[in-house]
């Protein structure tokens, strides 16, 4: 690990989030956190122990093992498992919920649960439009049934995801709205109401139809909005820094970085920082990004190197005399701030990728209550 790099997560910040989010449901919404993926980079340990003190209903994570670290954590929060295989006999002893997405699954469970297990509590996963995981909606029926005679099986939910995660087109996801409606009226009849739940962030803050009786965000808890949504009351938790390494004046006409992609104009003031693509400075940011240096937009020359980078310090360090150490890489620098979208958008990539890399690479401090 690079240990100039620091990642910083703000904790208020996800409350914030949090609880904008809570203000504006309707009491019956129930909010499902989702932490996957070391929860999008911030720490689900730490996340998951905010978001539980600020009321959440219940956690989501990709896989077991990510499940039970939070158990082992002490976190006491429900929390379902939302692509795993389940092993029935981890999901009773931590108290996971599964979400059953396939029949060889549902074949597994009734061979291996007896009528006298505890009950283990699944939700049932619909595709209605992802291509993804989930039953079929025309299958639901007879899956619901077959469950129904399984006596330590409890369905506690009924959800769906949105194959468009900012959703662009509302229609198609309209369209997979009413395909989840039309499910729930079929199986009213087999089941009492379950917890039904199909809302992604982008769901959750700009399309009320989608909210049923629990809604599933994960970027906006941390954050941002996908695509072209935005919400001013949001707050980014994480900050990443990094440290210039080494200043270095050269003469017009100096090549920089491998490939000399980057040629001086002028005589030049180059700032070498201590990190590069393995640290999540994205390659596709050579010649095309920038940092934060002394509160100044600075951009990004030549190509980004495995542990180094360089940055145009010409136009920032003529007035001063004592350069800053510290360079941001995202964040707030001063009023200047540059943003996971911003980052996204000259990599060519989403806010997601740049939070979870940064995220997974760098050493992490936490921003608690004062
Ligand atoms: C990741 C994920 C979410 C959260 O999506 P965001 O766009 O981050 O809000 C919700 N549900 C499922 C099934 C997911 O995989």
């Amino acid at each position: 690990m690079n240990r100039h790099l620091r990642v910083s997560i703000d904790l208020k910040a996800i409350k914030n989030n949090f609880n904008t989010l809570r203000k504006r449901l309707p009491s019956h919404v129930k909010i499902i956190g989702v932490v996957k993926a070391d929860a999008y980079g911030h720490g689900a340990m730490e996340v998951s122990r905010a978001l539980e003190d600020s009321g959440i209903d219940m956690l989501a994570t990709a896989y077991t093992d990510e499940a039970i670290a939070l158990r082992e954590a002490g976190i006491r929060t429900p929390i379902i498992v939302l692509f795993d295989e389940p092993d029935p006999r981890k999901f009773l002893r931590y108290d996971l919920r599964v979400v059953l997405h396939n029949r060889k699954t549902l074949d597994t469970l009734s061979r291996i649960l007896k009528p006298s297990s505890p009950s283990l509590k699944i939700h049932i996963k619909i595709d209605t439009g992802m291509g993804r995981l989930g039953f079929s909606p025309d299958e639901v029926v007879t899956v619901i049934k077959r469950i129904r005679e399984l006596k330590s099986i409890n369905t506690e939910g009924i959800m769906s995801h949105f194959s468009e995660a900012e959703l662009g087109n509302k229609e198609s996801a309209r369209t997979q709205i009413e395909i989840f409606k039309k499910v729930l009226s079929e199986i009213k009849e087999e089941l009492a109401p379950p917890l039904c739940h199909m809302a992604n962030s982008a769901a959750s803050v700009s399309l009320p139809e989608a909210w049923f009786s629990a809604v599933r965000p994960g970027l906006m808890l941390y954050g941002y909005l996908p695509g072209r949504l935005q919400d001013s009351e949001l707050k980014p938790a994480m900050k990443v820094t990094t440290e210039i390494l080494s200043i270095r004046e050269a003469p017009p006409g100096t090549p920089v970085s491998y490939g000399g992609t980057f040629i001086t104009k002028r005589k030049s003031l180059i700032g070498i920082i201590s990190a590069g693509y393995a640290d999540g400075i994205m390659r596709s940011l050579s010649n095309n990004g920038y940092v934060l240096y002394m509160g100044k937009k600075t951009p990004v020359i030549g190509r980004v190197c495995m542990d180094l980078t360089m940055i145009d310090l010409t136009d920032i360090l003529k007035e001063v005399d004592k350069p800053d150490k510290e360079v941001t890489l995202l964040g707030y620098q001063g009023d200047e701030a540059i943003t996971a979208k911003d980052i996204a958008s000259w990599a060519g990539t989403i806010p997601y990728e740049v939070i979870t890399t940064f995220g997974g690479l760098g050493k992490k401090e936490f921003l608690k209550d004062d």
